[in-house]
């Protein structure tokens, strides 16, 4: 059974929000646990996390995924903020603990400057600090368009993170088709190719979501632009392959298209077609 939603917005709290998302006809859904341009969290009341969490399988929403702020930045090189990003995945952590079972999505960061090797300890060192083993949470390494000082946009990247981080069991990957296909991926012509890629660097056990988006720029440019599905430089068809595809079809899809929730309705209805043409 497909799981497909679209990131949508809590401001008006986790109950509308879940709500909201049974109505565009998704199944799963994507947020930001706080303000996503800055550190400020909106503290839900534990009575609204009670009654969104009763939402998740009682009511057909089969996974949420919370995103980080992109502000957050575990290997900033100031010292004070990558204190702030543990404190924030720390808080966000604890929020999704009333609803178990899920997944908590990040950017690994921006080493502005200090480089690649520095970063990735620095990361995992965020990660020692925040996963405890008792957590019932899947932390999520998002592979990255490679834009400016980006970390993670090659797999090997992200490995360099999971070998250092010793819970790496509470640890996995989202796949997003606009970053991987901007970070040089061919994702449209080589989709196997790139899968067996990624299993012998990270495991594909260890993928557990999906972004999927269009790219408005060309492969390899590490712009990290959206675009509707079917109207950016990988196309419907490689998109479909990706949402068919054997390896990846039972993960939860978000999408984090250019539009509003009408616009994210009227995708999901398309994808959900467009796949009954493959028999599935
Ligand atoms: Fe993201
Ligand atoms: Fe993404
Ligand atoms: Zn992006």
């Amino acid at each position: 059974m497909l799981t497909i939603g679209a990131h949508m917005s809590v401001a008006k709290g986790y109950v509308r929000m879940g709500r909201e998302t049974l109505e565009t006809g998704a199944n799963t859904l994507q947020f930001f646990a706080r303000n996503p341009r800055g550190a400020k969290a909106r503290t839900p009341d534990e009575r609204e996390l009670r009654t969104f969490a009763g939402l998740i399988g009682e009511n057909g929403l089969r996974c949420v995924v919370a995103h980080a702020p992109y502000t957050m930045n575990a290997c900033s090189p100031d010292g004070h903020l990558r204190e702030l990003a543990a404190e924030m995945m720390a808080g966000d952590l604890k929020v999704m603990e009333y609803f178990p079972g899920n997944f908590y999505n990040f950017h690994p960061g921006s080493h502005v400057g200090q480089g690649v090797r520095t970063a990735v300890v620095q990361i995992a060192d965020v990660l020692n600090k925040v996963l405890y083993p008792e957590l019932r949470t899947t932390v999520l390494l998002e592979t990255m368009a490679g834009k400016g000082t980006e970390v993670g946009r090659s797999f090997e990247e992200l490995r360099e993170i999971i070998d250092r981080v010793k819970l790496a069991e509470k640890v996995g990957v989202c796949m997003d088709s606009c970053h991987m296909w901007d970070a040089g991926y061919d994702i449209a012509e080589n989709l196997d190719g790139v899968l067996q890629e990624f299993d012998k660097v990270i495991g594909l056990c260890r993928l557990k979501a999906f972004h999927l988006n269009d790219s408005l720029n060309e492969r390899g440019s590490r712009k990290d632009r959206h675009a509707l599905l079917g109207e950016g430089k990988i196309g419907m068809k490689a998109l479909m392959n990706i949402v068919a595809h054997p390896r990846l079809c039972s993960l939860p899809f978000i999408l984090e298209t250019p539009t509003d929730t009408a616009g994210h309705a009227a995708e999901i209805q398309r994808v959900k077609e467009l796949l009954g043409e493959y028999g599935l």
